[in-house]
């Protein structure tokens, strides 16, 4: 199959590999050329915009940062819109807005391109592993098209309803991130405090009622001062707003994760740390001790 990827950063550049290596022709580009690279070494072939990308492409993928980016990257004058026929499949897997997945959706029906939200949860070694969990919404008969792709880079794949469905289950996945984040964070802090040795408590809560991915993946990191971004912390931010912002809009009120956006603000917003892996958020805690002193 002909595929386009747009968006080749931490998370995109493995999730393309897997898919060229699953023998797919492979048109990639991203904002800065050099992340397409190791692709294009591989057997992948650059195009100069993502209307050249899609020209070129039966299904295209993206996975860039921000809601604006996704904006861009499918309306701008070069976009992917400018360059898709009829019958072109787009699956947009940046975590962005689901008013702006259904904008997209609505735009591309008018023009019978297929349109799929299929945000992704399993971080940087589930990218590189194949193993991630995709959250899709969109028409069904465009996601059968594409269910064998989603199959090549994942685990897990649920259709969850119309568009902007699979951006509301990322953004359920990043209430639920929030609370482990910050539980992570100060398990630590409690840990050193108390005199523990980190590495014995985090192998023990390993293996009892307080096991997740964060303390699995993230705990180890920290214990080895390790805060290169598996997952950027200022698009965790990102996602913290969206999920308030659509909980406000739905009336419903979130004070744990409200208080994890907060907490990221600080780590993003004051200290400046938004390159740092999510995993920093322990940086923010001890910048804050020090102040105090
Ligand atoms: P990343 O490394 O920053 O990758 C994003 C890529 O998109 C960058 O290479 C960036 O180019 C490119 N890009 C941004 N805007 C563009 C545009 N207008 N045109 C072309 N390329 C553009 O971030 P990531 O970690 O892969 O995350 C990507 C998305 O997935 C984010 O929405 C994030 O929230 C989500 N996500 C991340 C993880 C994770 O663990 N990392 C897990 C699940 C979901 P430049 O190189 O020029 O910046």
């Amino acid at each position: 199959m002909k595929i386009g990827f747009i968006g080749t950063g931490v998370m995109g550049a493995a999730i393309a590999k897997h898919l060229l290596q699953a023998g797919n022709e492979l048109t990639v580009f991203n904002r800065t050329k050099s992340k397409t690279d190791e692709l294009v070494a591989a057997g992948a072939t650059w195009a100069p915009t993502p209307k050249k990308v899609a020209e070129q492409s039966e299904v295209v993928f993206s996975m860039v940062g921000f809601p604006q980016d996704v904006e861009e990257v499918y309306f701008g004058a070069y976009g992917i819109f400018a360059g898709s026929q009829k019958g072109t499949i787009l699956i947009d897997m940046t975590t962005s807005k689901p008013a702006l997945a259904q904008k997209i959706a609505e735009y591309g029906q008018q023009r019978e391109i297929g349109v799929l939200d299929a945000p992704v949860s399993g971080g940087d070694v589930g990218a590189k592993n194949a193993t991630l969990t995709v959250m899709v919404g969109g028409q069904e008969e465009t996601y059968r098209q594409v269910e064998p792709l989603f199959e090549k880079i994942s685990k897990k794949v649920t259709l969850f309803g119309p568009a902007g469905a699979g951006q509301h289950a990322k953004m359920a996945n990043q209430i639920m991130i929030a609370g482990t984040m910050t539980g992570l964070t100060e398990t630590l802090l409690y840990t050193k405090a108390a005199g523990l040795d980190p590495k014995k408590v985090l192998e023990a809560l390993s293996a009892g009622g307080a096991q997740n991915w964060s303390l699995s993946n993230y705990g180890p990191r920290i214990l080895d001062d390790d805060y290169a971004p598996g997952f950027f912390s200022r698009h965790f931010l990102k996602d913290l707003r969206i999920a308030l912002e659509e909980a406000d809009r739905m009336g419903l009120d979130l004070p744990a994760t409200a208080n994890a956006k907060r907490l990221y603000e600080v780590m993003v917003d004051v200290y400046d740390l938004g390159d740092q892996g999510t995993q920093g958020l322990i940086n923010t805690y001890t910048q804050v001790e020090k102040e105090q002193k």
